[in-house]
């Protein structure tokens, strides 16, 4: 019998008293990226289930399909727009996170995006006078939340992007459902920018997670090894374009500028107990770049970071140093 061969026997007995080891995996495409969720010890019918609860909060978030609560708002004319539970969640939290990090974080900032190309547009680098029109469109204060109606509010012409927070949400939502559903470890990677893992893996590893080359090459920067929780990467290589001009603008809009933030920073990975703030974090991290992100860090903590730097260096903060091996 070949080793293999034995330990499918070995897990086989094991199964009939325990449940064994056995993973299920689902991957899909959703919120515009190639998703991937394996769990442990769980069900087919508990994958199936957090497949459909991030397709479903896919649909309502989405800022480009016509039918998503996302869409209506942005298209009410000024209006109020009667949200579900989760829609009104991610734009209260959302709001919450845009007060915390102040000016280097906006939902609002579609109006800018879009002008830049990076919903659904061609890309294209707009004029210094466009951009200070389309940066008095991109205040949060004017996104209008009502809890007793569950409704929002944004005058005509603003429009909202949950991209920063969308995905974690949707992590924290599937670990929350899975845990329900007495799944005791996940691996609950969102298209590698938001991962979040839980529990302990049957062999007893700790979780796994490649960092990207933050120039977009094909081998990864380095490896985190960790016991859980969640981490969000944010990084130019995302999405990006070649202006005219020779420059990279990435997706990444900084603003006070209404450009793509240019502090340094080429990506940024962070680590957070829970996904939806992590997803925040690293983008804010990214536009407040090397020296606003240390003193961020400094002042608040809770969390742990890597920062690739143009210039070829890397910030890692202590926390981090412990979990985190850079490639040769
Ligand atoms: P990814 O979407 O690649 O995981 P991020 O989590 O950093 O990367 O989110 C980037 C998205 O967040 C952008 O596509 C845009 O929708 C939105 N965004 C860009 N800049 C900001 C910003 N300064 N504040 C809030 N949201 C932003
Ligand atoms: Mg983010």
């Amino acid at each position: 019998m070949t080793l293999s061969l034995v330990l499918a026997a070995v897990c086989l007995t094991a199964a009939v008293f325990s449940g064994c080891s056995r993973s299920v995996e689902r991957e899909f495409f959703a919120m515009d990226t190639y998703m991937r969720i394996r769990i442990y010890g769980g069900s087919e019918e508990a994958a199936d289930d957090v497949r459909a609860e991030i397709e479903r909060l896919s649909a309502l978030l989405s800022a480009t399909d016509e039918r998503s609560e996302i869409y209506a708002l942005n298209h009410s004319g000024g209006s109020a727009v009667t949200l579900s539970h989760d829609s009104f969640e991610v734009l209260k939290r959302g709001l919450d996170i845009s007060n915390e990090f102040g000016d280097v974080f906006e939902l609002t900032l579609r109006p800018i995006s879009r002008a830049w190309g990076f919903t659904e547009d061609e890309n294209r680098v707009p004029s210094d006078a466009e951009l200070k029109h389309l940066l008095e469109l991109a205040d949060d204060s004017r996104l209008i939340l009502d809890e007793r109606s569950n409704t929002a509010r944004l005058p005509d012409g603003f429009e909202v992007d949950t991209g920063a927070v969308a995905k974690g949400y949707a992590a924290d939502i599937a670990k929350a459902l899975l845990t329900e559903k007495g799944v005791e470890a996940a691996l609950i990677d969102l298209g590698s920018s938001t991962i979040l893992a839980y529990g302990n893996k049957p062999d007893g590893s700790r979780w796994k997670i490649a960092v990207k080359d933050p120039k977009g090459g094909s081998e990864p920067a380095g490896l985190i090894e960790f016991d859980g929780g969640a981490i969000s990467t944010s990084g130019g290589y995302e999405r990006y374009f070649e202006g005219p001009d020779g420059q990279i603008y990435w997706h990444i809009i900084d603003p006070r500028t209404g450009a793509p933030a240019r502090t340094g920073a080429l990506s940024v990975t962070v680590l957070t107990d829970e996904a939806f703030f992590g997803d925040a974090l690293s983008t804010a991290l990214f536009v407040m770049g090397p020296e606003g992100a240390a003193e961020y860090y400094e002042a608040h903590g809770g969390f742990e970071y890597l920062m690739f730097l143009e210039d070829g260096g890397v910030i890692i903060s202590p926390g981090m140093e412990r979990l985190f091996t850079l490639s040769e």
